[in-house]
């Protein structure tokens, strides 16, 4: 569904110029492949449209989004009216440093790729990434992990610019620069230490992008590295659905599992107009095609009053949502 483009969003195409459009897909591009537009979408194919956005944000106070893949956002039906941005171009670069165990990446770039490349290279501590669909900037804000590991244990440091100005650092106390805030641009390299890596959470705001990073990975066998992404591959296979869904909904409490607790609520296969709680996995919420994101939030709602009612346990999100709240 369109948005009305506010005053905001034209502006802020108008100083874009060519790498930005107004009323665009949003919802589209996630992995739900359901939901509303962006007010104004801008690609960002290098510092010099990193530079831009910023002094467009800072001088329309537009409130802004980053997208990466999409594959842990549900988008509402009703859009987002002001900027959603994504990395492109100089963003989607991978460097490999064998002999060091070192790999920079881009924040647009497949972690799957990064997982696979690195794998090739002969470094091991990333195969499992091969299964998270998502991008490296979406990897540390959200510190993706899996089968054991996750991005804390890998990341060295991240390069971030704060779209809002530079007001706010990735954590109070973390040495961050407080930047003028008149739409001068910040450039922040972040230790990983820095960061409040945590269970799906990482202190980079919803104003923060995270444009490059840096891996620290162990040699190993190419042969073995590469055994051990097809086993990742084999495993999501017959553990997860296909479809459009944003992988796990909720985040596992301590000690338990998110998807073992609404199977023991009895929602396993529970469907609420276009979406569907996964008989496969009941922590995954699939969207039927040309569905709607409305139905995936009400049903995520639902399964979340339904599972603290027959469980006692009130489950957390892991999925980001954007224009609804819980
Ligand atoms: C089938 C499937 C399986 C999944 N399996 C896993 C799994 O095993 N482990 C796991 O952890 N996750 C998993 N996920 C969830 C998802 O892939 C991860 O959370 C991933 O890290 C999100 O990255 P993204 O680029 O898609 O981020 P998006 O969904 O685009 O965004 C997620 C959040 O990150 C922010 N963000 C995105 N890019 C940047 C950037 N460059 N800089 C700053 N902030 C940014 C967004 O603003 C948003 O707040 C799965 C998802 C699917 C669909």
């Amino acid at each position: 569904m369109p948005v009305e483009s506010t005053s905001a969003a034209r502006e802020v195409a108008d100083r874009l110029g060519p790498i930005a459009a107004l009323d665009q897909p949003f919802g589209a591009l996630t992995t739900y492949r359901v939901g509303g537009t962006a007010g104004v979408f801008a690609a960002l194919g290098g510092p010099a449209d990193v530079e831009a956005a910023v002094a467009a944000v800072s001088a329309t106070g537009i409130e802004v989004i980053v997208l990466g893949k999409g594959s842990n956002l549900v988008v509402a039906d009703a859009g987002f009216p002001g900027l959603v941005v994504q990395l492109r171009d100089d963003y989607s670069e991978v460097t490999i440093v064998t002999d060091s165990g070192l790999a920079i990446a881009g924040g647009a770039v497949a972690y799957p790729v990064l997982a696979r490349r690195t794998a090739a290279a002969g470094l091991t501590g990333l195969e499992w990434a091969v299964g998270v669909p998502g991008s490296v900037g979406g990897a540390v804000r959200m510190n993706a992990g899996g089968h054991g590991s996750d991005t804390a244990k890998v990341l060295v440091e991240t390069t971030l610019v704060d779209l809002g100005g530079g007001a706010t650092s990735p954590q109070a106390g973390a040495g961050g620069v407080a930047s003028s805030g008149s739409g001068q641009v910040d450039y922040r390299t972040v230790p990983a230490a820095d960061l409040a890596l945590g269970y799906r959470t990482s202190a980079v705001t919803d104003t923060q992008i995270v444009l490059t990073a840096q891996f620290s990975l162990a040699p190993a066998p190419t042969e073995e590295c590469e055994k051990a992404v097809s086993e990742v591959v084999a495993w999501r296979r017959a553990h997860q659905p296909g479809g459009q869904n944003a992988g796990s909904i909720f985040t596992n409490p301590e000690g338990d599992s998110a998807g073992r607790l609404v199977d023991a609520a009895g929602l396993k296969g529970y469907r609420l107009g276009s979406a569907q709680v996964s008989s496969k996995h009941a922590n995954f919420i699939q969207a039927d095609p040309a569905g709607s994101a409305d139905d995936v939030i009400r049903l995520i709602a639902k399964v979340r009053e339904l599972v603290e009612q027959r469980t006692g346990v009130l489950l957390q999100p892991e999925v980001h949502l954007v224009g609804a709240s819980l």
